[in-house]
């Protein structure tokens, strides 16, 4: 499902493909000639960081089967850990636990009970995570890094193309978007922004040429029961899905895996603790939030960028 829709002007010098990974489709726009590799790139971190690839390492970690991990794999956890703690825990990497008891994608999906969010939440709370020398201590909790992994991913594929003298052109990942660079001709990609509550339509369009772009919205993985919509951004403090008045944050940053873990954390913590922590400069990074009752906050840094191209919303 995309959440993001790029218009090129220039596609004879592009091509596109779409991969399979991560449980997202991955869509590139590359030059021509110029793809080889990234598939198989893309793989050998989805068997580190997936926990759900059964016998990859974050697999095996949450299984109890390993504690020693790779310097990728132990390099974002400790990172969601800081991201964890700086957020107050809006962003917490250890909701395996509620994640699990969640099943978003089944024809009869239904709301967990309360007893059983009670025990999720109990072994779950990134503060019991202990890292230590290339070792995890996950101390009863469930790593997932559904949150933060399409980012990071995304800036080493950005990494890797550069490596090898690629600068121009995008990867999207659902929703997540890595620029490669500017067009050929040296202009800026238009990135379109779905409208949240009518996702066939967009709602703006942001012009840039670099970083990366990561949103969180409700409309990407839920399931309605009696007319109410359960998705998968989760609370930490509650165990169930958010439900704030927010329907989609969008994060623009330099940091890929900075840019995703953002998306999800302002999601969960709602508009005004995150006007709050945008005014903190805790991180660098811009955000577009979209509200249920059609407001839409643009960040300083956006706001010669980012055009709304929708009358259904208001500039905020
Ligand atoms: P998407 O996966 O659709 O790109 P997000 O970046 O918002 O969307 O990430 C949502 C995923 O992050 C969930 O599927 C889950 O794996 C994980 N997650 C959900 N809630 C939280 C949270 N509060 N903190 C950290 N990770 C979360
Ligand atoms: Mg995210």
């Amino acid at each position: 499902m995309l959440t993001a829709v790029l218009f090129s002007s220039c596609t004879q010098k592009y091509e596109q493909n779409t991969y399979f990974a991560l449980d997202t489709y991955i869509q590139t726009n590359l030059p021509v000639g110029k793809h080889s590799g990234l598939d198989d790139y893309i793989s050998t971190f989805e068997k580190k960081l997936s926990k759900t690839y059964e016998g990859g390492e974050l697999y095996n970690l949450n299984l109890g089967v390993e504690q020693t991990v790779s310097t990728e794999l132990y390099e974002l956890i400790e990172r969601s850990v800081q991201i964890s703690e700086s957020t107050g825990g809006a962003f917490d990497v250890t909701v395996g636990s509620i994640m699990s008891l969640w099943d978003f994608k089944s024809e009869n999906a239904k709301v967990p009970d309360s007893e059983s969010i009670k025990n999720a939440l109990a072994s779950s709370g990134y503060g019991k995570l202990k890292l230590q020398n290339g070792q995890i201590m996950l101390n009863s909790v469930s790593v997932d890094l559904g949150g933060i992994a399409k980012g990071y991913i995304a800036q080493k594929c950005v990494e890797y193309l550069h490596g090898q003298n690629i600068n121009t052109g995008f990867i999207s990942f659902g929703g997540n978007i890595a620029l490669v660079g500017p067009k050929t001709n040296g202009e800026k990609w238009n990135i379109a922004l779905k409208d949240p509550l009518n996702t066939d339509k967009t709602v703006g369009q942001l012009k840039a040429d670099s970083g990366y772009i990561s949103v969180s919205g409700d409309y990407e993985r839920y399931f309605e029961l009696d007319g109410k919509r359960y998705h998968h951004i989760i609370d930490p403090q509650s165990g169930m899905p958010t439900d704030n008045g927010i329907a989609s944050v969008m994060v623009y940053s330099n940091d890929g895996a900075l840019a995703d873990a953002l998306s999800t954390a302002l999601f969960v913590m709602g508009l005004e603790q995150s006007l709050e922590f945008y005014e903190k400069n805790v991180f660098d990074y811009e955000a577009i939030i979209i509200t249920k009752d059609r407001y839409i906050y643009v960040s300083d840094g956006l706001e010669d960028v980012f055009t709304i191209t929708s009358e259904q919303y208001v500039a905020a």
